[in-house]
């Protein structure tokens, strides 16, 4: 079985400045970095490093084809990713002196999906295959119900939660996978709320999917086909918690998908992203599975 992931890809583009920029000032930025990222290029590669078959489908413009090129280094395919005319999607993210940030998306690419793409890209699924999806690309309600209609499963990352929840035709989801403000807001309930009863609120308002909650340093909580779980957080010094959500989503579908248990998934999931808030950065702090078995093995 495949995961095909209708995932974003982002250019990452990162200012360190001393101060923020005021209306009508100019600044110089002291350092600059470009990175790929985007959740979905994160959860592609998360995944596909864990040894799982991935197609990635999305787009990019010239000057993002280097995304699919790492993509292919890490083992997913990209066959099916389309180089479109425009700009790719990426971010323009200012850092102060303080380790603050301040951040602009612009969609680009990842807004360029198209009816006749979301057809061609499913009629290549076989009836195992998974379909995983984040909210960073435009129509996702279609390609949760063309998914669906087909009789694959979908796994949605919410993220970033729209302001109208109620469009997103989430009973066709099987899996969803959130950290805990997301689940407040689908669920409706206080962001201060206790992590396990906006679990249960989520699980009784969406009951045909199962839930994967991540909870930072907290850990991570399960409630679904399996029963209901919960796992701490592995003890590590995290110095930069970017993409620790999306190493998370990666490396439990690709042991979930290979038939290994939900505990063993969550396990595995968490030490991935345990390693990956230990290093600096989104796509390369995304560990390989021989970095992810050494962890599991010191840690015992
Ligand atoms: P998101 O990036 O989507 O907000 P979380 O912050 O919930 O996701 O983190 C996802 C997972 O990453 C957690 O479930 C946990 O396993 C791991 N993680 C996050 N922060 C830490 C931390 N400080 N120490 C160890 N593991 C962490």
């Amino acid at each position: 079985m495949r995961i095909i992931n209708f995932g974003s890809l982002n250019i990452d583009k990162v200012y360190q400045v001393e101060q923020f920029v005021r209306p009508g000032q100019t600044i110089t930025a002291k350092d600059y970095a470009v990175a790929a990222g985007g959740k979905g290029l994160n959860q592609s590669l998360a995944a596909a490093r864990a040894g799982a078959e991935v197609l990635h489908a999305g787009a990019i413009g010239a000057e993002g084809r280097f995304m699919a090129d790492l993509l292919r280094e890490s083992g997913a395919d990209t066959s099916l990713l389309r180089e479109v005319d425009g700009p790719s999607g990426h971010a323009v993210i200012e850092i102060n002196a303080a380790g603050q940030n301040r951040i602009i998306v612009f969609g680009g690419a990842n807004r360029s999906m198209t009816s006749e793409y979301i057809e061609r890209v499913l009629d290549t699924a076989q009836p195992d295959d998974w379909v995983l999806l984040q909210n960073e690309v435009n129509l996702v309600p279609e390609i949760i119900c063309r998914a669906h209609e087909k009789g694959l499963r979908v796994v949605f990352n919410p993220s970033p939660v729209p302001e109208n929840t109620e469009k997103l035709p989430l009973a066709r989801v099987s899996l969803l996978m959130v950290n805990e403000i997301e689940a407040a807001q689908l669920a409706g309930t206080d962001a201060n709320a206790d992590f396990e009863d906006t679990l249960t609120a989520l699980r009784a308002k969406y009951p045909n999917a199962s839930v994967v909650m991540t909870v930072g340093a907290d850990g991570v909580l399960y409630d679904g086909e399996e029963g209901r779980f919960q796992l701490p957080a592995f003890k590590v010094k995290a110095v930069d918690t970017t993409a620790a959500g999306d190493t998370f989503c990666g490396y439990f579908l690709a042991a979930v998908s290979a038939g290994k248990s939900v505990q063993t998934a969550l396990q595995e999931a968490s030490a991935a992203s345990a390693l990956a808030v230990s290093r600096t950065g989104a796509a390369p702090s995304v560990p390989t599975a021989d970095e992810v078995r050494e962890f599991l093995r010191r840690h015992a």
